[in-house]
């Protein structure tokens, strides 16, 4: 194959991977300038709010593994091809020059045994840094399994390292990746935190340390490739988030790709809402103090897709409001739907100054069209309806699409 087919092939292989972020669009070009393709190019944002494009490519697709849901599972007839370690930094500079991309998202099949993968893994890295002395921005997979040692030296040389978690719970891998097991999938996770906690405090003492894993780990875990509950994804989340400090955990809809016993049928659609569901639920985990069983419970164990976490929370525990904006303590402004992070900050400097009223609270940028329900301002209740949950939740549905009725 020539570079360019091995090129489609390994970053074709790699789209299904969402721990950078995101993926592009197919888009023609139509007599203008550039064309689009939905592999190749990711973006991800760094850590001051810039968006940064990322080569993302596999170093090869063939793979020794057979996880079930995976499309470069070995049992696969695909088109299979590989990278040498000098392509992969040659293709990542020659990209860079031209100004493609500003970074390097790379993954990888496990070829020949985790160590062999992993030390090839490394060799990109080492050339990219040391030979090229590319500054840039790269994250990598490291492979289940691989030497503690292999994944200390890549964690010098790469900003961020993700192992995927793939299925929140033992029995799902065990159905759905036979040769993977959480103990060896945390391995590297608990070493890599270990060592950046090591690495920040050596680097309070010593200015010259190495950086170790910058920009943290993350992980990505597949929605409905197995029959595991919201519940189940969010309470693994939530163990990820306290016990390893991943910067993120990602979702990613599973797409049919393979036909199994154990898997959704090839015509089954990625459950796109349920994804969306999921990450507003990490963000109430990371940003609003929510535990895992306050967002869903064992009586309820999936997302309402109606509503977004907050308000289906807020909606079952509807005795705990109407809130008093001026009195509300900030953990309590944070419970209110349609408050976020900034609005809450920003009703908490405001009242050292003074009384809120109603009016003031849309400039503060809260979405009143929900809180009103949730709220007193000055001891005033502004929903209009009783705040009880029946009737919340009636106001608060989404409208019914309209529906073309046949003309017969
Ligand atoms: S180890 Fe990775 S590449 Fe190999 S089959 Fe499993 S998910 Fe796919």
């Amino acid at each position: 194959m020539s570079t360019l087919e091995r090129l489609a092939v390994l970053a074709d292989g790699a789209k299904y991977d969402v721990s950078c972020a995101s993926s592009g669009v197919n888009k023609q070009n139509k007599g203008g300038i550039g064309n689009s393709k939905s592999f190749g190019i990711c973006h991800t944002w760094s850590a001051d709010g810039r968006c940064v494009s990322l080569l993302k490519l596999l170093l090869t697709n063939y793979c020794i593994y057979n996880c079930h849901y995976c499309i470069n599972r070995n049992q696969n007839d695909i088109p299979r091809a590989s990278f040498t370690p000098r392509e992969v930094a040659d293709l990542t500079i020659q990209f860079y020059r031209r100004n493609y991309i500003e970074g390097l998202f790379l993954s990888s099949g496990i070829e020949r045994s985790p160590n062999h993968t992993m030390e090839r893994i490394y060799q990109v890295l080492d050339i990219l840094r040391h030979e090229y002395h590319f500054y840039g921005y790269i994250h990598v997979k490291v492979i289940p399994g691989a030497d503690p040692a292999l994944v200390n030296k890549t964690g010098l040389l790469a900003d961020r390292m993700s192992i995927n978690i793939e299925q929140p719970t033992e029995q799902s891998l065990k159905l759905l990746a036979p040769q993977k097991t959480l103990p060896v999938l945390f391995a590297p996770m608990n070493q890599i935190n270990n060592q950046m906690t090591q690495n920040a405090s050596e680097r309070k003492i010593f200015r010259h340390v190495q950086k170790f894993v910058p920009a943290g780990q993350s992980t990505q875990m597949i929605v409905g490739a197995s029959k595991d509950s919201d519940l189940s994804i969010i309470k693994a989340t939530e163990t990820l988030y306290n016990r390893f400090q991943l910067k993120r955990v990602y979702y990613s809809a599973y797409v049919p790709v393979n036909e199994g016993p154990n898997l959704p049928a090839l015509s089954t659609s990625p459950p796109l809402l349920r994804e969306h569901r999921l990450y507003q639920a990490d963000w109430l985990l990371r940003f609003y103090s929510f535990k895992a069983d306050e967002i869903v419970n064992e009586q309820s164990p999936f997302l309402d897709t109606d509503f977004d976490p907050k308000i289906s929370w807020a909606l079952r525990n509807m005795q705990l409001f109407p809130l008093e904006i001026n009195q509300a303590s900030y953990e309590e402004l944070l419970r209110i739907p349609g408050v976020g992070v900034t609005s809450a900050q920003r009703i908490i400097l405001q009242r050292r100054l003074g009384n809120i009223s109603y009016n003031h609270l849309k400039k503060m940028g809260v979405v009143l069209k929900r809180a009103k329900y949730f709220i007193t301002c000055q001891g005033c209740y502004y929903g209009g309806i009783p705040a009880e949950s029946a009737l919340v939740r009636q106001a608060l549905a989404p409208v019914a699409k309209p529906v073309q009725l046949c003309l017969f």
